[in-house]
């Protein structure tokens, strides 16, 4: 794995960006295996990108998933496979396909046994990896599980390409906390399908240890590369916070990012006066957005300073004078309110804690402060729904819209209420990891009550995900290594999933419709998620019991 040379850099439409030469250093791809849009806004590749090029000896550029063609950096427009090192940041299931065909058309092999030294080193880190890193197995060398910032000092430290590859992946193995080799790791099966037990090679741990950033003052998280082509054009992104407190049943981030931590005021008036360098845009990003303890004095800083404030999530029963003055100030033209179930006992099932009156009185402070549109989250397919749960979103959606012309006729403006709706995916390390996925007929059919409820309703519209896509998400986020296989098989059939889910020897109704046994090993049971797995089963027992 020996150096290679660069290529003069290219220009493209952004600033904050790092351009190192290629000589004497370390060549890194952080891989995204989405678009760049998509990328660019993930906060956490962003502090990836700068944590890495903080080393004198590292050149990190990014790499994202072409339209068409091979990928190539962005930097100085480098091959995959010209790299030392390609490091994939994964956050969501579905774009696993696409690491297939990023290193396929890199130029890389696909399976870690067919690649050696004369390959880059494919190593993976994100919210993906630890949940369940093991339907890529196969196909990354070794996985980083949990926080980046930690342990990227001894991650870089360990990089020693010199040496050959088994030695490289026994030193991260044996230094870098959270490193998990799949090659060091066996999974034994039971004649049912499912697994007996993941055998480490001796010298191995059993466990592996989440890691987690202690202190997230430490190291606060900020947009550094400032771009129009984002979800968040133009916009400095603020993390304030890590996890959420709510640990409603059905999120995993309730539970993979324990302990909750919140950013200290002063350190989020910094970031804020950082971005104000740059932008009036300022996006306070976190899934507690509305738990922070110093949010007020922010929003008071935005309106002294006349920043634009934006908020990834807020819940209904949690809105602060400040806050929603805040988004009345940005004219933001659609607030999102997350009901997600539409009757009380479902919510409680999924102990989502809010009450209707919660939600209505939430779409009446936002149309009064000016937001005109509303746009509400629900899932269907939750663990014991019946009908009637899914014709209590109809009739919700009924309730909200009426109190939603009430609060819009002193206006005189009548906005828009945009139902998303979601097939429920029962996801590693929340209560409902037991608990089958309905399948695509019934996930369809309870679509479609919710769409005819609301086709004849004015003013609201109806948009569902597509529920086959949700299915591969399933068995993607709850797969052993076989799955791997299955991942395989669409990349060989250039991503024609029906044709690879009739093909496969591997069942994937055995993945994603099954109801697991409280005994069950999962694939993910090695990793240790600072969640006791009894917890978890008692949590889904309590939802059960609500049936
Ligand atoms: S759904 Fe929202 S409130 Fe509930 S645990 Fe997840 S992030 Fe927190």
């Amino acid at each position: 794995m020996g150096k290679r040379g660069s290529k003069a850099p290219s220009s493209v439409r952004e600033s904050g960006a790092v351009r190192k030469n290629w000589r004497n250093r370390l060549s890194i791809a952080l891989a995204f295996p989405n678009s760049y849009q998509v990328g660019m806004s993930n906060l956490g590749f962003q502090t990836v990108y700068h944590l890495f090029n903080r080393f004198g000896h590292v050149v990190c550029e990014r790499v994202f998933s072409p339209v068409q063609g091979a990928p190539e950096s962005v930097e100085s427009k480098q091959a995959l496979n010209a790299f030392d090192v390609i490091a994939f940041s994964l956050s969501f299931e579905n774009d696993y396909p696409n690491i297939l065909s990023m290193l396929h058309a890199g130029g890389v092999p696909l399976r870690s046994d067919k690649r050696d030294a004369s390959h880059p080193l494919v190593i993976a880190g994100g919210v993906g990896c630890f949940m369940n890193p093991e339907p890529l197995a196969i196909f990354i060398d070794a996985f980083i599980l949990g926080e980046a910032e930690p342990v990227i000092d001894q991650l870089v430290e360990n990089l020693d390409l010199e040496k050959p590859k088994e030695q490289v992946l026994a030193d991260l193995a044996a230094n870098v906390p959270g490193a998990y080799v799949p090659s060091f790791y066996q999974p034994e099966y039971k004649e049912d399908g499912t697994l007996l037990s993941m055998n480490p090679d001796p010298g191995a741990p059993e466990t592996i240890e989440r890691v987690y950033l202690k202190d997230v003052d430490q190291a606060p998280a900020v947009t550094k590369i400032y771009t129009e082509d984002t979800t968040f054009d133009n916009t400095c992104l603020v993390e304030v916070s890590r996890g959420c407190p709510h640990g409603c049943r059905f999120c995993t981030v309730g539970y993979i990012y324990r302990p909750v931590r919140f950013r200290s005021e002063k350190v989020l008036l910094d970031c804020l006066d950082q971005g104000l360098e740059h932008t009036k845009k300022i996006g306070l990003m976190g899934a507690a957005v509305s738990d922070l303890p110093c949010l007020d004095e922010l929003c008071r800083r935005g309106e002294a300073t006349e920043a634009i404030l934006s908020f990834s999530s807020f819940r209904a029963n949690n809105m602060s004078e400040d806050l929603v003055k805040s988004l009345a100030r940005g004219k933001v033209k659609t607030a999102t309110l997350a009901p997600e179930a539409g009757s009380q006992r479902m919510r409680d099932v999924i102990k989502k804690h809010i009450t209707e009156q919660d939600i209505l009185d939430a779409a009446q402070i936002l149309v009064e402060a000016g937001i005109p549109n509303l746009k509400l989250y629900f899932m269907v397919g939750l663990p014991t729904e019946t009908k009637e749960d899914v014709e209590e979103i109809v009739a919700l959606t009924k309730r909200i819209k009426h109190r939603f012309l009430k609060a819009s006729q002193p206006i005189g403006r009548i906005g828009t209420i945009h139902i998303s709706l979601n097939s429920f995916v029962p996801k590693p390390f929340t209560p409902f990891q037991w608990a089958p996925m309905d399948d695509l007929k019934t996930l369809k059919q309870k679509i479609k009550q919710v769409k005819n409820g609301l086709a004849r309703v004015a003013n609201v519209t109806v948009a569902a995900d597509v529920p086959r896509w949700a299915f591969i998400q399933a068995l993607i986020a709850r797969g052993d290594r076989r799955v791997g296989e299955i991942l395989e098989l669409a990349h060989k059939n250039n991503g024609n999933w029906p044709q690879t889910l009739k093909q496969t020897p591997v069942n994937p109704d055995f993945y994603v419709t099954r109801q697991r046994s409280p005994e069950e090993v999962f694939p993910w049971d090695f990793i240790d998620n600072r969640t006791r797995k009894q917890f978890l089963l008692n949590e889904y027992n309590r939802a059960l019991a609500l049936d």
